[in-house]
């Protein structure tokens, strides 16, 4: 992860770069917007969805369209556009947007390749990577407030039209403003139908720690959005709606906190674990969560005493969860990828009662 940490913190000093000029800006006159202090402006992630072997959605354009991204054709020679090109490239855009606003940003890959500039290893691996790198980017943003969108073009039928924009199921109300906004000031540039603001459970939504959303400009399924997405004044368009729509959050003050007393945090309780085996000896779980990591998982051993048995088991923990659902998500992809998945309470059993038998 050093190379990625190296990363981020390349893209934090350029972030920073523009944050000096910021502050050297002239003092604007009567009737002129006050700009907000530069030191109260989030830092920003950019995530260029895909890259590297994970060119992401793929669509058509035709014969010999002009894209400004990498030059793409498929073994029939037809002329392709990647969503890996177009996320990265949006990305470079709203990086140069929000510089040149003042903002701190920091970028989870800047090349063709997968989170943290880092060869392509698995889509799991890569995803990691990126949440790590921006959980990483925040921390060491100390206490200035970090935000997180992903950039994506949207696949699914050929005649699926529209964009749309999601954040985590459970996440608080910045990112559902986050969103919100981003949405709103998107649309109005592209003009393309409104699919709304949605939940999802996207690795990077649920995993980084900061406000996050992921933004769908376009389908590159359909061929009139591909072309869209082709035109590199269409992709400023999307960048300066999702620009505008940073900036609103930063600016507007937020309906949902009336009164600035501190924010309640609600506890999300952990309820659920997902285990790939349960094992008598700890060298024995252990194995198996080199296993579970070779296959691409996230695996720790719990120890944990059996309620019946009255001694210690060494769990193999792959996920926790606040929804049922997604730990049976989690337990499909164990049991696809060949180990026993199996989804348990998170809550330890009460080990006074069995300590007292
Ligand atoms: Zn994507």
């Amino acid at each position: 992860m050093r190379g990625a940490l190296t990363a981020a913190m390349a893209a934090l000093a350029l972030g920073a770069a523009g944050l000096a000029h910021a502050q050297e800006a002239p003092v604007p006159g009567p009737g002129e917007e006050l700009a907000p202090d530069p030191a109260a402006l989030p830092l920003v992630i950019i995530d260029p969805g895909h890259g590297g072997k994970d060119t992401g959605a793929v669509g058509t354009l035709p014969d010999g369209t002009e894209t400004g991204l990498p030059p793409r054709r498929d073994g029939r020679g037809r002329t392709r556009i990647y969503e890996k090109d177009v996320n990265l490239d949006l990305a470079v855009r709203l990086q140069g947007y929000l510089v040149g606003r003042g903002y701190p940003t920091v970028m989870t890959r800047t090349t063709d390749l997968a989170g943290g500039d880092l060869p392509f290893r698995g889509v799991s691996r890569d995803l990691r990577d990126r949440v790590r790198l921006a959980n990483r980017a925040a921390q060491a943003a100390r206490g200035r407030e970090s935000i997180f969108i992903s950039l994506h073009a949207n696949a699914f039928r050929a005649t699926s039209r529209g964009t749309e924009t999601f954040h985590f199921y459970a996440s608080g109300a910045p990112a559902r403003r986050l969103a919100r906004l981003v949405h709103e000031e998107v649309v109005f540039r592209l003009g393309l139908p409104d699919r709304g603001v949605k939940t999802a459970g996207f690795f990077v939504l649920k995993r980084t720690s900061m406000p996050a959303i992921l933004l769908e400009g376009a389908f590159l399924s359909n061929p009139d959005e591909a072309l869209l997405l082709a035109s590199s004044d269409f992709r400023q368009q999307v960048v300066e709606g999702a620009g505008a729509g940073i900036e609103r959050y930063v600016r507007e003050e937020d309906p949902s906190a009336p009164t600035p007393r501190p924010a309640r945090v609600e506890p999300l309780t952990i309820r659920y674990w997902v285990t790939a085996g349960v094992f008598a000896r700890r060298s024995v779980a252990i194995k198996r969560v080199r296993r579970a990591k070779r296959l691409g998982f996230d695996a720790v051993v719990r120890p944990r005493l059996h309620p019946r048995l009255d001694r210690k088991v060494f769990h193999v923990v792959t996920g926790q969860f606040i929804f049922l659902a997604n730990a049976k998500e989690m337990r499909a992809q164990l049991r696809q990828a060949g180990l026993p998945g199996k989804v348990g309470s998170a809550q330890a059993p009460d080990r006074t009662a069995a300590a007292r038998r």
